[in-house]
C-alpha cells in the first residue's frame, strides 16, 4: 500500500513515519515543506530506507499536491503538516490560517479528485486521516470538569487552536458534502524524542542543562493530559490502516493529567537524578513569568471510546516516558545544540507585544 503523510519530518510525522517502516511493508511518502520544526534527522532509519520517499513541497501548492497524488497513487492518506505552536500563533496567524486552513482544503480537493478516479475496492478502501488536536475543545474551566470526549462541542480559543478546528470542519464537510471517506483524530499533548526545544519539555529540560530559567507561565497551575508521541503513533496508526471509519472522530488521549508546575518540578528531580548539578537541585531555576495572552486552563481528554474503536491504549505512564524522554535529550545533545544555536535560542514568544 501507498500512504501519502503530510509533515512526516515533524515531531508526530516522524514518529509515524518510524512506525510504519519498522511495522509494515507499505510504502511512506513524506511530503513535506521543510519548515523550521523539520527534521530529517528524526526520520532515523526511515530516511534512507528503500520505503520511504521524501517530497520538498507546500500543501498549499495545489500543483505540486496534485502532482504527488498522480505520482503515488496513496491508498490512504495521514495528513499531519501545520504550523503547531500556540505562542507562535499569537506572534503571527496568517501562516497558521495559510497552512493549518487553506492547506487542508487543497489537500482535501486534490485528495477527493484523486479519490473520484478510483474505483471497485480501491475507492472504497482509501481513507482520509486528518490529526488534529484537543485545543479545539476550548479549555476547561476545573480539575472536576468532565474531560472532552467525541460530543464535545468545539470551543477554539488561540489562533493555532481556531486554525486546527477550521480544518477539522473542513474534513467533515468535504466527507458529508463529497462524501470523501475521511475522519479525525484528536489528542493532547504529545511529548518524547525529537521534539523542536521550543515546546514545553524539551524548552525546560534544555534550559535546565544550561541552568537557565526555566519559564513557568502565570502559577503554572494550567493543567494538560500528556501523551508519549510513540503511543500516539501507534494509535494513529491503527486508526489510518483500518480502524478509522469514514464520518468518524477519536479522541485519543493518556490519562495522565500534570500541572505545568508539576511538569517542571519533574523534569527538574529527573535531571537531578540523571546528570547532578554541582551547584544544587535545579528546581532553583524555576521562574514564575507573566500568563500566555489567553492561557487555556485545562485539556483533558476522555479516550474510552477510541480505546475500543482502535484496540489501543496508551503504554506510557507520564513518569516513565518522561524519564526515557530526558535520557534521550541527554544522549541526543548532537542533535538539539545547532539548533538551540541557530534556529530558536528559547527566547519568550508570544506575549501578544
Ligand atoms: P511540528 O511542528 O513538529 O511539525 C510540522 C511539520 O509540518 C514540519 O515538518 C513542517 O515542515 C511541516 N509543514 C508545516 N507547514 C507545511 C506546509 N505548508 N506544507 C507542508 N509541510 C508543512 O508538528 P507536530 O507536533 O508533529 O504536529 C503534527 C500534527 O499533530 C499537527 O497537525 C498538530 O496540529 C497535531 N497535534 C500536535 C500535538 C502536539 O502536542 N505536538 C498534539 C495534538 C495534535
Amino acid at each position: 500500500m501507498h500512504i501519502l503523510i503530510t509533515g512526516g519530518l515533524g515531531f508526530i510525522g516522524s514518529a509515524v513515519i518510524r512506525h510504519l517502516v519498522r511495522t509494515t511493508d507499505h510504502v511512506v511518502v513524506n511530503l513535506d515543506k521543510e519548515t523550521y520544526a523539520a527534521s530529517h534527522a528524526a526520520l532515523e532509519e526511515a530516511r534512507d530506507h528503500p520505503r520511504h520517499v521524501h517530497l520538498r513541497a507546500d500543501i498549499c501548492d495545489a500543483g505540486a499536491v496534485q502532482a504527488a497524488f498522480a505520482a503515488w497513487r496513496p491508498q490512504v492518506v495521514m495528513h499531519l503538516a501545520a504550523e503547531s505552536h500556540v505562542d507562535r500563533s499569537i506572534d503571527g496567524p496568517a501562516e497558521f490560517i495559510r497552512t493549518n486552513v487553506v492547506g487542508t482544503q487543497v489537500l482535501l480537493e486534490a485528495a477527493r479528485a484523486h479519490w473520484a478516479g478510483l474505483e471497485g475496492d480501491a475507492k472504497a478502501a482509501f481513507r482520509f486521516h486528518h490529526v488534529s488536536t484537543d485545543e479545539v475543545f476550548g479549555s476547561l474551566e476545573s480539575a472536576e470538569d468532565k474531560p472532552f470526549d467525541e460530543t464535545t462541542p468545539y470551543d477554539p480559543r488561540s489562533p493555532y487552536s481556531a486554525s486546527k478546528a477550521a480544518s477539522d470542519h473542513l474534513v467533515r464537510a468535504w466527507h458529508h458534502t463529497y462524501g470523501l471517506p475521511a475522519f479525525v483524530t484528536n489528542t493532547t499533548n504529545n511529548y518524547g524524542p525529537w521534539q523542536f526545544p521550543e515546546k514545553l519539555i524539551p524548552l525546560v529540560a534544555l534550559n535546565a542543562l544550561e541552568c537557565r530559567p526555566l519559564p513557568v507561565y502565570g502559577d503554572g497551575s494550567n493543567i494538560r493530559d500528556w501523551i508519549h508521541v510513540e503511543d500516539h503513533a501507534e494509535a494513529l496508526c491503527l486508526a489510518a490502516l483500518g480502524a478509522g471509519q469514514p464520518g468518524g472522530t477519536y479522541c485519543i488521549g493518556p490519562r495522565q493529567e500534570r500541572s505545568n508546575l508539576q511538569v517542571v518540578r519533574t523534569i527538574c528531580a529527573v535531571l537531578d537524578r540523571l546528570r547532578p548539578d554541582p551547584a544544587g537541585p535545579r528546581e532553583r531555576l524555576i521562574a514564575f513569568v507573566k500568563d500566555r495572552p489567553g492561557h487555556d486552563f485545562r485539556y483533558a481528554m476522555d479516550p474510552s471510546r477510541a480505546e475500543v474503536a482502535l484496540g489501543w491504549r496508551a503504554r506510557h505512564g507520564f513518569e516513565d516516558g518522561l524519564g526515557k524522554t530526558l535520557a534521550w535529550y541527554l544522549a541526543n545533545e548532537a542533535w538539539w545544540r545547532p539548533i538551540r544555536e541557530r534556529r530558536y535560542a528559547g527566547q519568550r514568544l508570544g506575549t501578544a507585544g
